[in-house]
């Protein structure tokens, strides 16, 4: 997996809906690209801020939101 992967599936990763053999490419990227260690980590935190926010169970509405908005936030980041 390289960086690009990394940004595309980082919403996935968060929500553990990652597969089992991508997780591990993840992780092994993550282990080898300070960058990407640091994107996922905002990323985390973002996403915790926003949980935190909202409480329990996001009905689907609400966590297409959250991955469109992420998707937002991730290409401003690249920039
Ligand atoms: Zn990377």
């Amino acid at each position: 997996m390289n960086c690009d992967g990394v940004i595309r599936a980082v919403s996935s990763y968060i929500d553990g809906e990652l597969g089992l053999a991508i997780q591990e490419e993840f992780e092994v990227h993550l282990k080898g690209c300070k960058e990407c260690t640091i994107f996922v980590q905002q990323t985390k935190f973002t996403v915790k801020i926003f949980y935190d926010a909202e409480l329990v169970d996001l009905p689907a509405e609400a966590r297409s939101r959250l991955h469109e908005a992420l998707r937002r936030k991730i290409r401003e980041a690249q920039r």
